[in-house]
């Protein structure tokens, strides 16, 4: 059973029931590390009903509730709101990557809402408005991987539509040798789950442009 802490937080009306349940939206609180109840007076302080996100996952791995779940929140503007579920991860993810317990509860969420809602399609804030939320180092392929529990690289093969031994990868901004992490093998090509980098501390992000592998601490 997932922990989810409960706030108790105090909204200045009844937010709307939502009708639809489609997505799940993914944020940084572009911060330190910040409870749903800072959250909840930042989001009372522009005049919201309250906090705009459903879960706040802090640095800890530690779930707290935000809005009602089964309400409309405020977090994806018009076009995002009506329809999903907002999940904010403490942390500033243009400059850090969520820390190891955050991407645990994260995933452990999605497949706890998934449970109860169907398929639902994960999304980041980016892909319904103009702005870097989640942050450009927030770990897509990780997640993926995770909730898919399929390796990582593999995937990334069939996202991507890149031939594996074009790929590239960087380690803490060198270029390494990527037998190192692809085990590339003729025809039978198989591949070390990048994951296992994560549950070490390192993150895996994919430079899609520059068909890359960026791994770093
Ligand atoms: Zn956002």
């Amino acid at each position: 059973m997932l922990a989810i802490v409960e706030t108790n937080l105090q909204f200045k009306r009844t937010p709307t029931r939502r009708s639809r349940t489609n997505r799940i939206i993914i944020h940084h609180s572009a911060s330190a590390d910040v409870s749903a109840a800072t959250i909840h007076q930042w989001h009372l302080n522009q005049g919201w009903l309250g906090i705009g996100y459903h879960y706040v996952i802090r640095s800890n791995g530690m779930i707290e509730r935000g809005r009602p779940e089964n309400s409309i929140g405020s977090h994806s503007g018009p076009s995002g709101n009506g329809d999903s579920i907002g999940i904010v991860l403490a942390g500033n993810f243009q400059t850090s990557i969520p820390t190891v317990a955050q991407m645990k509860s994260l995933v452990e969420l999605i497949k706890d809402l998934r449970s109860r809602y169907g398929n639902l399609k994960v999304i980041g804030h980016k892909d319904v408005m103009a702005t870097a939320c989640p942050g450009a180092r927030f770990p897509w392929l990780e997640l993926r991987a995770r909730l898919e529990e399929k390796d990582m690289l593999a995937k990334l093969k069939l996202d991507t539509q890149v031939n594996l031994p074009d790929v590239n990868v960087v380690m803490e901004g060198k270029a390494i040798d990527k037998s190192v992490i692809l085990n590339v093998d003729g025809k039978d090509t198989t591949y070390i789950p990048a994951v296992v980098l994560r549950d070490i501390g390192m993150g895996v992000t994919w430079d899609g442009t520059a068909k890359t592998v960026i791994i770093e601490r």
